[in-house]
């Protein structure tokens, strides 16, 4: 039996670990943290009932890998699928915009339902329909080099239709400005959502919190499997030899018996292994990487003024509010202009927003409220990050890469995550 050792228990070394133990491979997972989930988990209210997301996450309909291994490890009935696009936009003054199309008749139904979406003019909307159709025959090749504002502006896209759609879809999916984002990338997970036929584009939310939905159930996996995870275990250093991982070496113990090892976790934290190991970070040319922070603001209520699952802000810097009945959660990705200010200066912001995108809201509401501010939530598409993560090489033959940062051409993303972890595994497999 192949036996590997497996750092960082995120989506991308759960998924190795799930697709290893599927295929017999013995598996010990080293996890420097108390608990499993990476930068997606949940944490209890403060009734230690409850569970509420660090950050929420979203899926899409063409998160192919990730549904793949959700259902792997029993955890389908925890996500809410959409049948096709449907998302509610408001204005300030609280209008309402739908995005929806109808499930039947794709493409012509994503194209319905852009016609219809009556946050902007249509003239914009005759323009958005035209960029849709450019984009079936894009390369995105021709577009390394191009930020995603420049390209919007090629395609002479309207500041109305940037500001009330394509911001929002960029934002919210790169978690970086339109004048940061990689026009390149943009366009493949563009293509990967619009251009996959009708469930693609479908939003697909976690009916329960994170780590109820993969963590737990992926250990119970990987332990029923005859696998073992180590929490609280921190890999310092690798021993090398002639292209081989030897030894490797946490805060606990040595580990030499093993035939292969799997590094999950981000860039930034392999660097550290590297330096205390025989490694020269140059040998495997690691991309320098930029981060942007995620906020999330947790409201419990005492009245629920809100119908819709979700709502997505135009021209808010607070982007998306979710609704799980008990409480709401405010999404600000991008968040690096304020997730510096004091809690005070933030909540009170963003209780006037919501009172203005949602007259039916008052600030009296709110019983409790948490702030999570994760700093360093995902790396920035920009257009250096295309060429840096292509250009990674590993010399060591029993060490492989995962992790939402390798070159799987997809921004900081679960799926991103999930498909390296299953590439890792299938290299370990093969071998
Ligand atoms: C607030 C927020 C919201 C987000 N929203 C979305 C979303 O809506 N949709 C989406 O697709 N993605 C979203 N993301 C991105 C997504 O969470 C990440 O892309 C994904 O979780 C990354 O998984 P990973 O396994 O690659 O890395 P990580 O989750 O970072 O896992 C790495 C693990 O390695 C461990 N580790 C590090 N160093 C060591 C060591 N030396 N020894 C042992 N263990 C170590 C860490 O503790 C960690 O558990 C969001 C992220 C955040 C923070």
């Amino acid at each position: 039996m192949k036996k590997c050792l497996v750092i960082g228990g995120g989506f991308a070394g759960l998924s190795a670990s799930v697709f290893l133990s599927e295929q017999n491979v013995e598996v010990t997972l080293l996890e420097a943290s108390p608990k499993l989930g990476g930068r997606a988990y949940s944490i209890l209210d403060n009734n230690g009932k409850n569970p509420y997301d660090n950050g929420q996450h979203i899926l899409m309909g063409c998160y192919y890998d990730t549904l793949n291994f959700l259902s792997k490890i029993n955890a389908l009935d925890r996500l809410d699928i959409q049948d096709s696009l449907n998302v509610t936009f408001v204005k300030r003054g609280g209008k309402e915009y739908k995005l929806k199309s109808p499930k039947h008749f794709y493409p012509f139904n994503l194209l319905y339902g852009i016609i219809n979406y009556k946050a902007v003019s249509m003239k914009s909307r005759l323009k958005m329909i035209d960029f849709f159709i450019d984009l079936i025959f894009c390369d995105e090749d021709d577009l390394g080099g191009l930020t995603v504002l420049q390209w919007l502006k090629e395609k002479k896209q309207s500041d109305e239709a940037i500001e009330a759609l394509w911001k929002i879809i960029t934002v919210g999916a790169l978690n970086t400005t339109v004048e940061e984002a990689s026009a390149k990338i943009f366009a493949g997970i563009l293509k990967q959502i619009f251009l996959n036929g009708s469930k693609a584009a479908a939003i697909v939310v976690p009916n329960t919190g994170l780590s109820e939905l993969y963590a737990q159930k992926s250990a119970e996996y990987i332990l029923s499997r005859g696998g073992s995870i180590n929490p609280s275990e921190r890999v310092l250093k690798f021993v090398t030899d002639q292209n081989k991982i030897r030894e490797v070496s946490t805060d606990k113990n040595h580990y030499k018996d093993f035939d292969f090892v799997i590094s999950a976790v981000p860039v930034y934290s392999l660097e550290k292994i590297f330096n205390n190991s025989n490694i020269s970070t140059n040998d495997f040319n690691l991309p320098s990487l930029k981060y942007s922070p995620i906020l999330n603001i947790h409201l419990w209520l005492k009245q629920n003024p809100f119908s819709k699952k979700f709502y997505g802000l135009v021209g808010s810097q607070f982007h998306w509010l979710f609704n799980h009945e008990g409480h709401i959660s405010i999404t600000t990705s991008s968040a690096e202009k304020i997730i510096n200010e004091p809690n005070e200066k933030i909540l009170k912001d963003l209780y006037s927003d919501l009172e203005i995108y949602f007259p039916i809201f008052e600030t009296g509401f709110v019983t409790d409220y948490q702030i999570v501010k994760e700093r360093r939530a995902t790396f920035i598409p920009d257009t250096n990050s295309e060429g840096a993560r292509e250009k990674v090489v590993n010399q060591i033959w029993n060490f492989i890469l995962a992790g939402d940062w390798t070159n799987t051409g997809l921004p900081s993303t679960i799926e991103s995550a999930v498909i390296s972890g299953r590439l890792a595994a299938d290299r370990v497999i093969a071998f």
